[in-house]
Order: structure tokens, then sequence, then C-alpha cells
């Protein structure tokens, strides 16, 4: 596995990052929040940091339906402040392989010059809720099926960065540390699948050919090109039982049913089967528009991964060819 990546000082007083310090802990692993919660709150929280977390939506010109901003945090704050939509949450839900819930934690990056991944790698606690679910001695025994044992899916905003983040540097891989490190050397041979799954893409989905100057273009290029690589290293190792893929409508009520109770209830209004109680009742975040938002950008961002995993690697005009 990795070399452990160095952790500098707590950056987040006062912003949607600082939400766990501001329950109580104090020191670096406040930025692990765990399940069962040691303060008894819910582990995601409410609707701002649902937001935060996961729901909101930056501009996207590429997705013509929903080009603009979707944040629920300016209608619940009561000075309006829309998310600052710095840092990565990353929760992570280990599940046997009858699907019950063998370990669940919440991850977030601060200071941002780590990634939330990188604490999910180093996590002890969950190094060891995997071997206990699947232990060595069974995995040496026989070639493991992937999946067998179990799934660890990792529940993030982005998906993870391939040398293209602009405060790990282009040598770092989050993507890498997850597939070539977590997966290879410590799920797979012990038969537990990887499933990372996002609600927005990070850089992939940009089409520089938009943006105003060749400068522009020429810079972003290849940054984007990056990041579409980084979507392929999950792509290429699919056989091995690693998926990156869209949030989905189950993946939505997991997350939703670890928010405060009224954010799991206005959801469930807004989102429930059948369509009727379509738009919030409750505290009115969940609206009509912003059901319909959230819906295209997760129809945009699987198409996007399926797109960036099917390209060919590198070879410059084939990114855009495809799909
Ligand atoms: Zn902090
Ligand atoms: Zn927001
Ligand atoms: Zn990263």
């Amino acid at each position: 596995m990795r070399t452990r990546p160095a952790f500098g000082r707590c950056d987040c007083a006062g912003s949607d990052r600082g939400w766990e310090v501001a329950g109580g802990y104090t020191s670096e692993a406040s930025h692990v929040r765990r399940s069962p919660t040691p303060d008894g709150n819910s582990l995601l929280g409410g609707v701002a940091q649902l937001c935060h977390a996961f729901f909101h939506c930056s501009p996207t010109p590429e997705l013509s339906s929903h080009p603009d901003e979707l944040c629920l945090r300016v209608a619940c704050d009561p000075a309006g402040r829309k998310c600052e939509t710095k840092g990565v949450v990353v929760v992570a839900a280990l599940r046997d392989r009858a699907g019950d819930l063998r370990f669940l934690s919440r991850y977030s990056n601060c200071p941002l010059s780590s990634h939330a991944e990188e604490y999910v790698v180093r996590d002890e606690e969950l190094v060891r809720a995997v071997m206990e679910m699947a232990p060595e001695d069974d995995a040496r025994s026989s070639t493991k099926t992937p999946g067998s044992a179990g799934t660890l899916t990792l529940y993030q905003r982005l998906q993870p960065c391939h040398g293209s983040s602009d405060n790990r540097g282009p040598l770092w891989s989050c993507s890498d540390a997850l597939v070539a490190g977590l997966h290879r050397e410590l799920l797979g041979p012990r038969g537990v699948s990887l499933r990372v799954a996002v609600s927005y893409t990070y850089r992939a989905h940009w089409d520089v050919r938009g943006f105003e100057s060749e400068r522009e273009r020429r810079w972003w290029g290849p940054k984007v090109e990056a990041a579409r690589e980084g979507i392929r290293v999950f792509a290429a190792a699919a056989k091995d039982g690693v998926t990156l893929e869209a949030l989905n409508a189950e993946d939505w009520a997991f997350l939703v049913s670890l928010c405060d109770e009224d954010v799991a209830r206005d959801y469930a209004a807004a989102f429930g089967e059948g369509g009727e109680g379509f738009g919030s009742k409750g505290c009115g975040v969940f609206t009509a528009p912003a059901v319909a938002h959230r819906r295209a950008m997760d129809e945009f961002v699987a198409e996007q991964i399926r797109r960036h995993s099917a390209s060919g690697p590198t070879n410059g005009r084939a990114t855009n060819a495809a799909g």
C-alpha cells in the first residue's frame, strides 16, 4: 500500500468542512466521523451538510437542460449563503455478501492539501473491519471471485483524482491509491469488490472547445484528459471487481437515511416512488425543479463515466470522438 501522506494542520474553522469540529471533535481524527456517532446525532447532518457533501450541482454548461448551479443550502441558511464547494466528503460503507452493513464512516479532507480518499486508505478501523469480514486464511485458500465476500462502497461528490489535482500535484492519484493500493492489496484478494459512486464529475465532463481563449484550452486540455484517464483506471479494473458509477436512486435513499430525520422525511416526500408528492411538503428545499435538476445530473454523470470509460487512452482526438 502507498506510503501514508503527511497531514498538516486543520484549516476548516467556520467553514462547511468544520461541521464535525463544531460537533465537539478536536483532533486530526475530527474529520473521520463514525457510525454510531459519538454525539448521538446523525452521520451526515442536515440539508446544508447533505448539499455540501453530495447534492450540490456546480454550474455545468455541458448539461444543456440544467446548466445552472443548484444549491439546497441557500434555502435553509439564515444568511442565504450557498455551499463553498471546497473539499470532498467520502462515506465508506462495507457490506457483507448478504448486503448487511459491517462498517460505516464519513471522511472529509481537512486541510484541503490532503484528499478525503487518503483518510479512507489509511483508516486502520476500516482495514480491521475488512479483515474481520474476510479473514486472511480464507483469502489464501483460493482465488476469490470479486464480491464473493462483500463490497466496499465509497460514496463521494467527485470521482477520485488522477494526476490533475491542484493541491496534491501532478504525480498524485487517488484513483491509483484506491485501485492499485486499497483494492489490489487488501480488498481483491479477500473477495471484496470496490464500488465508487459519485454525484458529480471532477473536470472529466469539461468541453474545452467552449473555452474562450486558445491559451485556456491549452492549459485545461491536459487536466481534463488526466481526469478522464482516472476514470479509465477504474474501467480497466472492472474485471477484478472495481466499479465507478453515478449515484443511483438506491444510493441517494441510503445517504439521506444517514441525515437528520427531517431531511429524510422531506426527501422521501420529494423523491418517493410513483411521482405523487413530487416536490417537498416539508421545509421546501427539495422543490420539483431541484428534484428534476438532481435527476438530470445523475443521468449526465452516468453518461460521462460511460463515455470516458470506453474512450481510448491518451490518444488525443479519440476522447472527443467517443460517445
Ligand atoms: Zn479541519
Ligand atoms: Zn450546495
Ligand atoms: Zn485525490
